[in-house]
């Protein structure tokens, strides 16, 4: 069962701030200097839950190291991955559309740290600022587009293909050379039975892709990864930050995303 105990440190009150988050990074700095007041430092302890479903969401978690997994429930005590969260975005984005709860939890899978800002000052800010409204509505809809393709990849990939996904994926938004996972988290992660993680990872070793230090996976040979992973990863790769990109490299992303739909479906009825 995954735990819901919230971590209750008080927060250390932001002072100089050189943001890692990759969303308060694309700032312009006057805009930056601006929202830095209204930011406090957040530790994300290991195996605890950031924002509960259900519960009203006071507060808006800009992810600067670490990682996120959202859960989706399966049943009374269970519940699957739909989406990870790093450096390149925030918990708390349903806030940023009006929408007061989620059904959604949001599992801290590695430790570190967020700049949190509460709802109501962010909904001030960015009612200022068209550059910071623009990063997180891009956000929000990277988020969903990789969702929808994390289902997509649950219904019609093999396992050592999702896994990969997860791996790199993960890795991306981290920052690290070695993630500190375990195989019982990943397992739970990936809608698995931890037998099922423990002998791919057993394959993917004897390839030399990773190794395992404990209980850290230090990922070797990336391009081994990538090519074994489905193209589900570079479908989210592709997603991501796509509202850093100029308008024409936008709608050219866009443009190639639906054709490589429509053709897919034209494929799928004959
Ligand atoms: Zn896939």
């Amino acid at each position: 069962m995954w735990s819901d105990q919230i971590e209750s440190d008080p927060v250390p009150k932001g002072e100089t701030i050189f943001p890692r988050n990759h969303l308060l990074r694309s700032l312009p700095r006057d805009e930056l200097e601006r929202l830095v007041p209204l930011l406090h430092v957040f530790p994300l302890s290991r195996r605890r839950i950031l924002q509960h479903a259900g519960v009203p969401i006071d507060h808006v978690y800009f992810i600067e190291d670490g990682l996120i997994s959202v859960l989706a429930k399966t049943d009374d005590c269970d519940a699957v991955e739909v989406w990870l969260i790093g450096r390149d975005g925030v918990v708390g984005s349903e806030a940023l559309l009006g929408i007061e709860t989620t059904t959604l939890s949001h599992f801290v899978q590695i430790g570190g740290s967020a700049l949190r800002i509460a709802v109501r000052d962010l909904n001030c800010a960015m009612s200022k600022s068209s550059n910071l409204r623009a990063a997180l509505h891009g956000y929000v809809h990277a988020a969903l587009m990789q969702s929808s393709q994390s289902a997509a990849c649950s219904l019609k990939h093999a396992f050592e293909q999702r896994l990969a996904r997860w791996l790199l994926t993960a890795q991306d938004r981290v920052e690290l050379d070695a993630l500190p996972i375990t195989q019982e988290l990943l397992a739970r992660s990936l809608g698995v039975h931890r037998p099922t993680v423990s002998a791919t990872f057993k394959v993917l070793q004897g390839r030399g892709i990773f190794v395992k230090e404990r209980g850290l996976i230090r990922i070797v040979d990336r391009s081994a990864l990538e090519r074994l992973a489905c193209r589900c990863y570079r479908t989210m790769a592709l997603s991501r930050n796509l509202w850093q990109r100029s308008e024409t490299r936008r709608k050219l992303v866009v443009a190639l995303s639906v054709l490589g739909a429509v053709l897919e479906v034209e494929l799928w009825v004959q």
